[in-house]
């Protein structure tokens, strides 16, 4: 079964790692370059971006974890994961920075105030007919999406909450405290192929 990582710099960590478990993979926590380069997929979980985007610069992590995007590491990023991949952040915070990868505009905190956090069924056509429950914390909207991107998911009012480019897969919401491991299913199948294709 492949070695997934788990960037572990901060955010819902442990979450991911009980859906990955259960569905047989072998999982990792990522602070360091060295831990990164035995992966074959990793997972950037929700917590929050700009803290992710500090830390991993103080780790030494942002260069290597372009790297490894480019060099086309399967990458799924929830929430502040989402914000990660962006190449394009609205209503960062002054100097954020994201590892970027997918051509896609994300705003943070997109629902305001009023929906700080919220449930939602959510239509996901490449994961099956049954809805997937969603879990939205001052989550981010995806706005613009470059001609690459398929989108995944949005909201009944059009919002877009998952989007899927080449190996890096993101979602606004958090799969991994719904208890429905389809999205990471769906991620680790692409993991497999990933590695099938590299041998
Ligand atoms: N608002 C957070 C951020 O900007 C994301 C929240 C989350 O991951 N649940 O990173």
């Amino acid at each position: 079964s492949p070695l997934v990582g788990i960037l572990s710099l901060q955010g819902d960590v442990r979450e991911h790692e009980n859906v990955l478990q259960g569905l047989g993979a072998e999982t990792l926590r990522v602070r360091r370059a060295e831990e990164l380069a035995q992966v074959q997929g990793l997972v950037i979980p929700g917590g929050e971006s700009t803290v992710i985007d500090k830390l991993s610069r103080q780790f030494g992590l942002q260069q290597p974890l372009r790297d490894a995007i480019a060099a086309g590491l399967p990458v799924y990023g929830t929430c502040a994961g989402l914000i990660l991949l962006a190449d394009t952040v609205i209503d960062g915070i002054e100097g954020q920075q994201s590892f970027g990868g997918m051509d896609i505009d994300v705003r943070r905190n997109a629902f305001g105030r009023q929906t700080e956090s919220f449930e939602a069924d959510l239509a996901v056509p490449v994961l099956g007919d049954e809805p997937v429950h969603a879990t939205f914390i001052r989550a981010p909207i995806v706005e613009r999406v470059g001609a690459g991107v398929e989108v995944l998911s949005a909201l009944p009012d059009g919002a877009i909450v998952a989007v899927q480019q080449g190996n890096l897969l993101g979602t606004s919401f958090h799969p991994e405290v719904g208890g429905d491991s389809r999205f990471h299913a769906h991620f680790l199948a692409r993991v497999r192929a990933s590695v099938r294709s590299a041998a």
